[in-house]
């Protein structure tokens, strides 16, 4: 019998078997393919796969048994990777990200560092939020382009790039005249903005064991505090990972309750060892007016 994890990751490949049928065979569903999700793949499967046998028990799990739990999570860590649930990612463009090769890289002092540099000398203007782009008429040239920033500040120029992120241009937050063409708003609206966000704590002291590189929790409703990854040994530092439409729900609670949910969570591990949080942080970026998200899913 396939564990639980074999059985998902066999079930996603026929996932991608199915998208790749219905893409070449340039089939009716094909058509319809913005309204096709990989959930709708999942529901056909497992529905199919019930009746043919595709395992033991994987599609026979009782409601909020342990075992559905454990499901839902090998779900929720397919959907972290875009940020965005199944029900919402579009089945013919789903693909897993292919990886470059080697390991990870991390920069000492962080990114800034390299921002700093490439911005030594150029004529950046801070605290300037645009809130219109328009086509502007100066001296008879209908070539530029005017900005418009919040605290009534305009710029010219004859091209505008713009950076912000999808999140942001989805949300109206600039006005545009003339509007946008339609095939770049349709590409706007087709793509989802993914979540993911993270809660830093520090503690006033370590109270696991040195070598924990991951707590991985299993909770009942889907993408509760799934990773909770030790960052620093000597500092007692963990964070916890949160994406998808759970971590959409979690931004809207209060600190304590987010704190709280943690530390239940890690009491019911550690339950004698005393927990004095001495420092945290909380991303909101779907709150954030300038992110309203982390980065594009696909759709
Ligand atoms: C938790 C997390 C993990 C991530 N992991 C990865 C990863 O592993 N790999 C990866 O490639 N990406 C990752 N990302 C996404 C990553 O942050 C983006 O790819 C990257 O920051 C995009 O850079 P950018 O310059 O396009 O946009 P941003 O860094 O978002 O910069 C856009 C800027 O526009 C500004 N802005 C917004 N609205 C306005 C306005 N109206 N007027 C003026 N300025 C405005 C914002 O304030 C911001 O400074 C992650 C994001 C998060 C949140």
């Amino acid at each position: 019998m396939d564990s639980i994890e074999d059985s998902f990751d066999n079930m996603m490949k026929l996932v991608h078997t199915l998208g790749d049928k219905i893409k070449k065979s340039n089939h009716e569903l094909y058509q319809k393919r913005f309204d096709l999700t990989v959930q709708d793949a999942i529901d056909y499967i497992t529905e199919k796969k019930k009746n043919i046998k595709f395992d033991d028990y994987q599609f026979q799990f009782p409601k909020n048994s342990p075992l559905e739990h454990y499901w839902n999570y090998q779900m929720w860590v397919y959907e972290e990777y875009e940020g965005v649930d199944f029900s919402k990612q579009g089945l013919i463009t789903y693909q897993k990200e292919k990886s470059f090769s080697g390991g990870n890289l991390c920069i000492d002092k962080g990114y800034i560092t390299i921002v700093d540099k490439m911005a030594t000398n150029l004529d950046i203007r801070l605290e300037q939020v645009v809130t219109s782009i328009s086509d502007y008429e100066m001296n008879k040239d209908k070539d530029y382009i005017s900005i418009t920033t919040n605290n009534n500040k305009t710029y010219l120029g004859k091209k505008v790039l713009i950076t912000i992120p999808l999140g942001v241009l989805k949300s109206g937050m600039i006005e545009f005249t003339p509007q946008l063409p339609d095939y770049k708003l349709k590409a706007i609206n087709d793509l989802e903005m993914g979540l993911m966000n993270k809660v830093a704590i520090q503690f006033k002291k370590r109270f696991w064991d040195k070598r924990l590189k991951r707590i991985v929790y299993v909770s009942e409703n889907k993408g509760e505090y799934p990773w909770i990854e030790v960052v620093d040994n000597e500092k007692a530092v963990i964070f916890c990972w949160l994406a998808c439409s759970s971590a959409e729900r979690i931004e809207l609670q209060t600190d304590k309750e987010i704190l709280d949910n943690i530390l239940t969570i890690l009491k019911q591990i550690y339950k004698n060892e005393p927990m004095e949080i001495k420092d945290y942080y909380i991303t909101r970026w779907k709150q954030d007016i300038y992110s309203r998200g982390s980065w594009s899913g696909k759709d």
